[in-house]
C-alpha cells in the first residue's frame, strides 16, 4: 500500500525518529532482536514499557482522558511504523490491550481510576485466566468454581496455559458463578491479586526450551466481589468484547513490514533467492493485514469495537508470522539448529546473528499462533458466521 503523508505527519514522523535515536538503546534493540519467543521478555518488555510511559506514549490507541496520547489514526500507524522499523520491543497486549479496554468499555468509574494508570506506568503487570483444561475452544464450557459467600467469592479450580502468569501481579479471569441454564449465562468476569492465599503458579516450557505459559490453581482463593467488572452472571458479554481487542489490536501491519524487510536483508547477505510461491503469499497476506488494520483502526478512531472482522486479522497475521519464520529456517538451512547457543556465523552483521540465534525458536514458537487466542479453524467459523453470514 502507499500512502503518502502530509507535512504536519511528516514531521510528527521525525518527532518519532528523534525520541527512539535516543531512547531506545543498543540494550532494548538486541532484547528485542533477540527474542525467540510468542512474546517480548518480560524484563526487556517492561523496561521499554516505562520509558514509552514517562513519554505519555505507552498506550497509542488510548483515548486521552484515559491517558493516551490522543492520536489520530495516521498518527498511531506512524508510530508503529517507526517503532517496527527501528527494532523496538514490542509490548504485552494483557494489560494495554486487553484489560485497559475492557475496563473503559465495562468498568466502573472507580475501576478505571484505580487500574488505568497502573496499566498505563506498567505498576501491574496482567495476565488472561480465561482457558483452562477441557475449556478452549469451547471457552463457555470453563468450570473454574466461584461461589458468594458475602462481599467475596470463593474460587477452586485451574486455568491453563496462562501466558506470563509468573510474571504478572494481576489476572482478568472467567470463572463459573451459575451452572442452572445455558453454560453463557452463567460466567463472571474477575479482577484477581495473583499473590491471594491459595493460588499456585506452575510452569509449562515449550518445546524451544521457554518459559511463557504455566498452569493456575485456585483452592479457596476468595477474591472481592468488588473485582467483578460488569454484572454477575455477563461476563460472556466481557469475555467476547475482550476477545475482539485481543484479536485485532490493531499494530501487527508495520511489524510484519519490518520483518520481511529483514528477511530480504538476510538473503541477500546469503545470496540465495527466496521460493517465488512463498514470498508472494507472504507479500499479498502483510498486505491484507495492513489494508484490513487501517478499517479498523479508522472504526476504532470512531469509537467503535473491533468486531468480528479482528478474526480475518488475527488469522492473517498469524499465517505471516509462520510464513515468515518458515522463510527464515529454509534460507539459513542447519545453521539455524544452533539456535542462541550456536557460534556467531563468521563476519555477521548483528542483525544476521540475531536471526541465525532465534530462527529454530521463532520457528517452533510461531506455531502457536494458529491456536493462541483461538484457533484457526475456530476464527473461520467465526468469520462464516458473524462477517459472511453464511
Ligand atoms: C502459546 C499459547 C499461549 C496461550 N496463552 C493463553 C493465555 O494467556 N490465556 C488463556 O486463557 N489461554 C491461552 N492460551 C490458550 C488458547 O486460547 C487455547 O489453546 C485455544 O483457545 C485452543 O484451545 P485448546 O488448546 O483447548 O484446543 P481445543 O479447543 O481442544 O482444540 C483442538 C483442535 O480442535 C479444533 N476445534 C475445536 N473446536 C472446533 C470447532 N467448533 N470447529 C472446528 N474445529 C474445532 C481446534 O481448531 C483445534 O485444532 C494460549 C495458548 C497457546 C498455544
Amino acid at each position: 500500500m502507499d500512502l503518502s503523508f502530509s507535512p504536519e505527519l511528516e514531521a510528527f514522523r521525525q518527532t518519532i525518529r528523534g525520541f527512539l535515536a535516543t531512547a531506545l538503546g543498543d540494550d532494548l534493540r538486541r532484547g528485542a532482536a533477540y527474542n525467540g519467543g510468542m512474546f517480548q521478555d518480560y524484563e526487556t518488555n517492561i523496561r521499554w514499557h516505562r520509558i514509552l510511559a514517562a513519554q505519555g506514549w505507552a498506550a497509542p490507541a488510548w483515548p486521552a482522558r484515559f491517558g493516551g496520547p490522543g492520536w489520530s489514526v495516521e498518527q498511531r500507524y506512524l508510530f508503529a511504523s517507526e517503532c517496527a522499523a527501528a527494532g523496538a520491543p514490542a509490548l504485552a497486549p494483557m494489560g494495554l490491550g486487553m484489560c485497559g479496554p475492557v475496563l473503559m468499555g465495562h468498568g466502573t468509574e472507580a475501576q478505571q481510576a484505580h487500574f488505568l494508570p497502573r496499566i498505563l506506568s506498567g505498576e501491574d503487570y496482567w495476565c488472561q485466566g480465561y482457558s483452562e483444561p477441557g475449556s478452549g475452544s469451547d471457552l463457555a464450557a470453563l468450570n473454574l468454581d466461584a461461589k458468594r459467600e458475602g462481599d467475596v467469592y470463593r474460587l477452586n479450580g485451574s486455568k491453563i496455559w496462562t501466558t506470563h502468569a509468573h510474571h504478572a501481579n494481576w489476572m482478568f479471569a472467567l470463572v463459573r458463578t451459575d451452572r442452572s441454564g445455558k453454560p453463557q449465562t452463567g460466567i463472571t468476569f474477575l479482577l484477581i491479586p495473583m499473590d491471594t492465599p491459595g493460588l499456585r503458579v506452575d510452569p509449562i516450557l515449550f518445546v524451544s526450551g521457554e518459559h511463557e505459559v504455566n498452569a493456575v490453581f485456585f483452592d479457596d482463593v476468595c477474591v472481592p466481589v468488588a473485582n467483578r467488572v460488569g454484572a454477575e452472571n455477563d461476563g460472556w458479554t466481557v469475555a467476547k468484547y475482550l476477545l475482539e481487542f485481543e484479536r485485532g489490536g490493531g499494530n501487527a501491519g508495520p511489524g510484519l513490514e519490518a520483518a520481511a524487510q529483514r528477511l530480504h536483508r538476510l538473503a541477500a547477505d546469503h545470496g540465495v533467492r527466496l521460493p517465488e510461491g512463498k514470498l508472494t503469499s507472504l507479500e499479498v497476506t502483510v498486505e491484507a493485514v495492513k489494508t484490513l488494520e487501517f478499517r479498523l483502526l479508522s472504526a476504532l478512531g470512531q469509537g467503535q469495537n473491533p468486531g468480528p472482522e479482528s478474526s480475518m486479522l488475527k488469522t492473517l497475521a498469524g499465517h505471516a508470522r509462520q510464513l515468515l519464520s518458515e522463510l527464515t529456517v529454509e534460507l539459513l538451512g542447519p545453521t539455524a539448529l544452533g539456535g542462541a547457543a550456536g557460534p556467531r556465523p563468521p563476519g555477521a552483521t548483528d542483525e544476521v546473528a540475531a536471526a541465525t540465534a532465534t530462527a529454530a525458536a521463532r520457528y517452533f514458537n510461531m506455531r502457536a499462533l494458529s491456536i493462541a487466542g483461538g484457533t484457526d479453524e475456530v476464527q473461520r467459523d467465526i468469520i462464516a458466521k458473524r462477517v459472511l453470514g453464511l
